[in-house]
């Protein structure tokens, strides 16, 4: 039997991210104190320590800061995927996030290209987001 992707198991503090990404939105903690972003979801800010927060919702464009081209799977789940790339995107609202980068072949993959995110329900519960090339 092939074993099965690991999904996110959503918690008390990434609930609302996670049914945000349900929904097809990218929500955000914003620090009501300070008025950063944060990421990834958690009680306090990291930057100024205050509690207080708010959800937004971002409009998920960012910019490719990193990516690694997977030609080795991350365990047999992923065999069928190979070659896939694992990126690291700085958003708009500068906070970081890891994920996939997917319709980019990997030899069209680049730091610094623009990119914006994309949703694949990958479970009747769980939605992932992912990102993909985006027009300047
Ligand atoms: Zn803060």
């Amino acid at each position: 039997m092939t074993p099965t992707k690991p999904l996110p198991q959503p918690d008390a503090e990434s609930r609302e991210f996670w049914e945000g990404v349900k929904a097809r939105q990218l929500r955000l903690q914003r620090c009501r104190a300070c008025r950063r972003f944060r990421f990834y979801p958690r009680a306090v800010c990291p930057h100024c320590l205050s509690g207080e927060f708010e959800w937004v919702v971002t409009a998920g464009k960012g910019t490719v800061y990193s990516y690694t081209v997977c030609y080795r799977p991350a365990g047999e789940a992923f065999a069928a995927d190979v070659p896939y790339i694992v990126a690291l995107v700085d958003l708009a609202e500068g906070v970081r996030l890891m994920s996939n980068l997917i319709g980019c072949p990997p030899d069209e993959a680049e730091v610094g290209m623009p990119v914006e995110v994309v949703f694949e329900d990958a479970s009747p519960d769980i939605t992932l987001y992912k990102f993909r090339p985006a027009a300047p």
